[in-house]
């Protein structure tokens, strides 16, 4: 009998996905945990932020403003956009997600980088899409390989800029380059979550791109330097005939109500957002220095986390470093998902937990 027969079978692709695997969170019993696995922020949010969402804890019967109006508009004014050209989301995932729906059927293809985030390439084969990935050089995404992927059949190409896990960036003269070289029915889409913490002159979020074209999405989070991941929040910014397509599909009410308080209060807040750009600037610094001081290779980082490489030696590889940390309470991230086997991810945290981890590789390290 046919295995599949008599139980519900969901669309092609679909049985083909590896589910997301989040962060640890959790260590041995009894030992403090310090979680640098999810590129959370050491410095929380906002208070101005937490007072918002506490100030709706009374309100929970109503309905959220299904425009999230207040939000588009904080946000356009701060960066200086059209508010009409922004649609918020329940973080960028969910608009990533609704980016492929919108736009990935049976028989199209998008591409994304070897390394590139994992939630593409399950947003694609949830549409039946053909996920197709470019080769990175240096860990870095390449525009040459990347359009040498493109077909008459990519409808998407997706790029985070600077990219997660390997915290490499491009700059935007290259993302300019590999937007005139995509068909202008094809949809780029730059993923740019950790935007505010790269601090290079030739780095641009993508605002420009977008206004000046029809077919490039920018997506950005409150996860990350905005200390919101709980919440879950996130907004793209769109060329009108797109931001119009994902308007439609998206949920009525998809941004809750503390939530679109909490970011309207969070983008008020320039001195807590410095502070925190300011602490990952001097700790990702310190932290990469200090690894390499090490012997280990560190993937250069713009982002609020590193890529570090173990040595391809019995006892000293990543699952061995990975168990002697979270003995230690220390939790990084694995990175076999994303075909890195020998690596693992760290973020950047306070100063106690960034001291702790370096400590604690020095430990590991130390000859047997
Ligand atoms: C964390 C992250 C996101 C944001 O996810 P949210 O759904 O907004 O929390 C998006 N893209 C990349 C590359 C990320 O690392």
């Amino acid at each position: 009998m046919n295995e599949a027969a008599g139980k519900p079978a969901p669309r092609p692709g679909i049985l083909d996905i590896a589910a997301y695997v989040p962060g640890k969170s959790k260590g041995p019993a009894g030992v403090a945990v310090r979680k640098l696995s999810s590129n959370e922020t050491p410095l929380g949010a906002s208070p101005a932020a937490i007072e918002a969402y506490r100030g709706l804890a009374d309100r929970l019967e109503l309905y959220p403003d299904g425009t999230a109006g207040a939000l588009r508009e904080a946000v356009a004014a701060r960066y200086g956009l059209n508010a009409d050209h922004i649609v918020c989301g329940a973080g960028s995932d969910e608009l990533l997600s609704l980016i492929a729906q919108a736009f990935l059927g049976p028989g199209d293809e998008a591409v994304f980088t070897r390394h590139g985030f994992l939630v593409y390439e399950i947003a694609i084969r949830t549409n039946g899409a053909a996920p197709v990935v470019a080769e990175e050089v240096g860990h870095r995404a390449d525009v040459d390989n990347i359009l040498a992927c493109v077909t008459d059949k990519t409808k998407v190409v997706f790029l985070a800029n600077p990219n997660n896990p390997t915290g490499t960036y491009i700059p935007i003269e290259e993302v300019r380059r590999l937007h005139r070289g995509l068909a202008p029915e094809t949809v780029l889409v730059i993923d740019a979550a950790y935007a505010e913490y790269v601090r290079r002159n030739d780095y641009e979020a993508g605002i420009e791109l977008v206004s000046g074209s029809q077919n490039v999405i920018m997506t950005r989070t409150f996860s990350k330097v905005f200390g919101l991941a709980a919440l879950r929040l996130g907004w793209a910014y769109a060329p009108p005939n797109i931001a119009d397509v994902l308007n439609r599909i998206r949920g009525p009410f998809n941004v809750n109500g503390p939530a679109i308080a909490a970011g309207v209060a969070a983008l008020g807040d320039r001195a807590h957002l410095e502070a925190a750009v300011e602490h990952n600037d001097v700790w990702l610094e310190k932290v990469s220095v200090a690894l390499r001081d090490l012997g280990l290779h560190v993937t250069p980082s713009v982002g609020n986390f590193v890529l570090v490489h173990f040595p391809d030696e019995d006892g000293k590889r990543a699952p061995d470093a990975d168990e002697f940390l979270t003995a230690r309470g220390l939790i990084l991230r694995r990175m076999e998902n994303y075909h890195l086997p020998n690596a693992l991810r760290m973020t950047i945290g306070d100063a106690e937990a960034n001291e702790a981890v370096v400590a604690a590789l020095a430990e590991f390290l130390e000859p047997s």
